[in-house]
């Protein structure tokens, strides 16, 4: 699709949502093209929307599907931009749909603990409401300040603080959801908004969320709150070698201690990567190979007991406590970890602006320890290949209170500017080979971000076997005309099959 002023598509949709609210300038749609996944920047041109709309009601997003679905306009459903595996990126052009003006606050229920909301709220805002109220929505990645809620939807993301309160899957009770037609449904449970648990029927929620817009689009949510934790704990040990460290992180999570919100294991690539220049919070002697980070939350009573409990278990098992002031400073930061863009490093060590990217997988505390060797393998290779890639380490984070999932992710910088074509095609190699490996070993491609971006994405049929033929199914059912997301998990496959 390529839009000329004029267009009567354009016409149409001015008339929907009003003219300042249908953007066709160039800086306006590269803005919502791009995420912060890597991509060669001289080939940026190629994903760029023909135009971009913000609608401001569920109705408002219906009226554009339905008109996008009439005349076969690629949509694309765009929040914070912050998601890792380009769900969304426009890859056929079309209709960028940035919910952001969906963002109010519609209830808060104090009675049954939960609110309603707009999708284009994330929960950084939401928090500063509710807390006038004793309550939290705990859905906190690390993106928590620009992440949003229909975003949250789209990846079924993960929380850090999820092994106390759970993931979104978990938080999200019900929400209004914008069928490719046009049709509005509500998901959920039972026929209320906030119903947390029914057999009745399919379980439509589950099949909604994490699709990355390819199913369609997330408008109003029905969240679940907590009561505002009184008490945070986050002790922080360092450890003389990794197998030490992986000993008590798997201790401390299958503890089984209720306020144990996650814990978190850094590896030494980590470790010597943080130390290049954030000397505050990681402490210098070289002895240091591993670090540790506990969260526990709740009413102080419960948090004072249990965090004697975990220090009480790290101890024995080598660890040495870092201290209040560290251990209280860096689980702070865990919102801002990523904002380095100078941490690059040449073979040499010459410093040069590389961006953050993260491959994320869903791995089994038993097979952790050899993930993590392959995956450095990989990188080391990468590394060799080529200067515009950095190895910067490793973080696994624990999934359930019963520790048996960890969600496993490698750093790896990329100078982006030199983001070559061979380049790039080594980085899809490698990116393919580090989907392989958690395979092999009896994981998931993703835990949090989805996996649908190039090299990775070849595998989502490997994993999901004949699910993946239900996938193909469903989507050609639910998108008769392939407008959501098109391109995205290889889906164009459905329509290929059908013709
Ligand atoms: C610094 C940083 C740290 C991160 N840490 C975490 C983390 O700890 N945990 C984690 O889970 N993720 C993390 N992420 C990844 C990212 O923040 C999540 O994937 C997040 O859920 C994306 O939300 P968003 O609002 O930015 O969505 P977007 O990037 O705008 O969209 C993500 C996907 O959802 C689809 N989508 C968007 N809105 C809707 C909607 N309303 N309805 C249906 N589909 C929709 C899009 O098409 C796309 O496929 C991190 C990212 C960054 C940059």
């Amino acid at each position: 699709m390529t839009v000329l002023l004029g267009d009567p598509v354009l016409e149409e949709l001015r008339q929907i949502l009003g003219p300042e609210h249908v953007l066709t300038g160039k800086a306006d749609r590269l803005n919502r093209a791009r995420v912060p996944a890597p991509f060669p920047v001289h080939r940026w041109a190629e994903r760029m929307p023909d135009l971009v709309v913000l609608p401001a009601s569920t109705e408002e997003v219906a009226e554009v599907l339905r008109l996008a679905n009439s005349l076969r306009i690629p949509v694309v459903p765009r929040d914070g931009g912050t998601g890792l595996t380009d769900g969304a990126v426009p890859l056929r052009g079309g209709i960028v749909v940035d919910v952001k003006r969906i963002n109010q606050i519609k209830e808060i229920d104090l009675d049954n603990r939960t609110c309603t909301v707009g999708t284009g709220i994330n929960a950084l805002k939401l928090n500063e409401v509710i807390a006038r109220h004793g309550l939290i929505y705990p859905d906190d990645p690390a993106s928590y300040p620009c992440s949003l809620v229909g975003g949250r939807i789209g990846t079924s993301g993960w929380s850090l603080i999820g092994s106390r309160y759970g993931h979104t899957r978990d938080l999200v009770l019900s929400f209004d959801h914008v069928l490719p037609t046009g049709r509005v449904i509500h998901v959920g449970d039972g026929i209320g908004r906030k119903i947390t648990k029914s057999s009745s029927g399919y379980q439509l929620k589950h099949l909604f969320m994490g699709h990355q817009g390819t199913l369609g689009i997330a408008t109003e949510a029905t969240l679940k709150l907590f009561p505002k934790p009184e008490a945070e704990l986050s002790p922080f040990w360092a450890f003389e070698d990794y197998d030490s460290a992986y000993r008590a992180v798997g201790a401390l999570a299958r503890a089984g201690v209720a306020t144990f919100a996650g814990a978190v294991l850094f590896d030494e690539w980590k470790v010597d990567y943080l130390r290049r220049d954030d000397e505050a919070y990681i402490p210098q002697p070289s002895s240091v190979k591993a670090l540790v980070c506990a969260a526990m939350y709740g009413y102080e009573d419960e948090v004072r007991a249990g965090g004697r409990r975990l220090l009480r278990i790290a101890r024995s098992l080598g660890a040495r406590y870092l201290g209040d002031e560290i251990s209280e400073g860096d689980w702070a930061a865990r919102h801002d970890r990523y904002a380095t863009p100078l941490h690059g490093r040449t073979r040499s060590g010459q410093v040069v602006p590389m961006s953050w990217h993260c491959e994320d997988a869903s791995i089994n505390y038993t097979n952790l320890p050899a993930v993590r060797l392959a995956w450095h393998e990989i990188a080391d290779r990468l590394r060799r290949e080529s200067d515009v890639f950095d190895d910067w380490g490793m973080f696994a984070y624990t999934n359930g209170a019963t520790g048996a999932d960890y969600l496993t992710e490698i750093d790896i910088g990329i100078w982006e500017q030199r983001l070559d074509d061979a380049a790039w095609e080594a980085w899809v190699r490698a990116k393919r080979d580090l989907a392989a490996v958690t395979l092999a070993h009896g994981g998931s491609i993703s835990a949090c971000h989805g996996s649908c971006r190039e090299g990775e994405v070849d595998l989502v049929p490997v994993e999901l076997g004949g699910g993946y033929d239900v996938m193909l199914d469903i989507k050609r059912a639910i998108d008769p005309n392939n407008i959501m997301n098109p391109g995205k998990y290889l889906l164009d496959q459905a329509y290929a099959e059908k013709s």
